[in-house]
């Protein structure tokens, strides 16, 4: 088979709950219900390598669709080759058991993740089931880059970011192809709390200290003022009005960044809210599903 380019397809741009979400009487919900056209599935990414070997970031209940959304964009035959994991919260993982029995029904797919994700697989009784069963050969990253399969053309660097972590810790990954990279960051408590880790001032620093060309970024929140009945210290994320200040306009040459993660209640679900058109003026972007990435 001829090589072909490196891709990265966006398959979900919303929140783990999704848009609508499930419960939500606000008018952010109750307008859309009936219009699927404007529904959005949790974050993911698929990313296609030279040799054609196909990997999917994250497990999300919107499988069926997102498979479908992914090879309409960039046509390419499954199976999956690999599938990569950021963390145990629900948007990320509530896919995992579409991969077993009752549906999928896969066996032996590579799943990438951390050690401490691996360990509460172990301890979940219906998670370990499709280990023991041989859905998925779980193989535990560190650090450092690896290549997906030997032809891929590209490879993925887990980085370790702070995110409330009561089931697993939490990671971002750097996805390297033959001419660009690209990170993909969904969730994260803070700026502050990550770039100390990473021991940077400033998004520009760490992005340039990671060779970033491509960056989505966690858009969860506009402003805090989206959630105003709920505890915010219990669902941490940096605004998109915080990331926009700290980031001042784009200059030439910049990263291009893209925000998603978006909570149903965020402003940026709508192209034509002033919100939108803050991001756009400021020279950045707001990921669409179908979106696709040369890398
Ligand atoms: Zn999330
Ligand atoms: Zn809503
Ligand atoms: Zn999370």
């Amino acid at each position: 088979m001829q090589p072909r380019h490196v891709s990265a397809t966006v398959l979900g741009i919303a929140q783990d709950g999704g848009r609508p979400q499930a419960g939500c009487v606000r008018q952010c919900c109750v307008d859309i219900h009936s219009d699927f056209s404007l529904h959005r599935s949790p974050v993911s990414i698929g990313v296609v390598g030279s040799d054609h070997s196909t990997h999917l970031f994250e497990a999300t209940r919107k499988l069926a669709s997102q498979f479908e959304t992914w090879f309409d964009n960039d046509p390419e035959d499954g199976p999956l080759d690999t599938l990569w994991i950021t963390h145990a919260h629900l948007g990320h993982v509530d896919g995992l058991g579409l991969f077993g029995r009752e549906a999928m029904g896969a066996s032996g797919l590579k799943l990438h993740c951390s050690n401490s994700f691996l360990q509460l697989m172990q301890a979940t009784p219906a998670w370990n089931n499709l280990i023991q069963q041989g859905v998925f050969i779980p193989q535990v990253f560190s650090d450092k880059p690896i290549k997906p399969t030997i032809q891929s053309g590209f490879t993925i660097t887990p980085i370790r970011v702070p995110h409330r972590d009561e089931l697993s810790d939490t990671h971002a990954f750097l996805i390297s192809g033959p001419s660009k990279r690209l990170l993909f960051l969904p969730d994260h408590d803070s700026w502050q709390e990550t770039l100390t880790l990473h021991k940077c001032e400033s998004i520009e620093e760490w992005f340039s200290k990671l060779s970033v060309d491509i960056a989505l970024i966690d858009g969860t929140f506009w402003s805090l003022d989206e959630i105003p009945n709920r505890v915010v210290e219990e669902i941490p994320h940096p605004t998109v009005e915080e990331t926009l200040q700290r980031l001042a306009d784009k200059k030439i040459n910049d990263v291009r960044i893209i925000f998603f993660h978006l909570n149903h209640t965020n402003p940026l679900h709508r192209s034509n809210s002033k919100e939108y058109q803050k991001v756009i003026e400021a020279g950045w972007e707001v990921a669409h599903e179908g979106m696709t990435l040369q890398l």
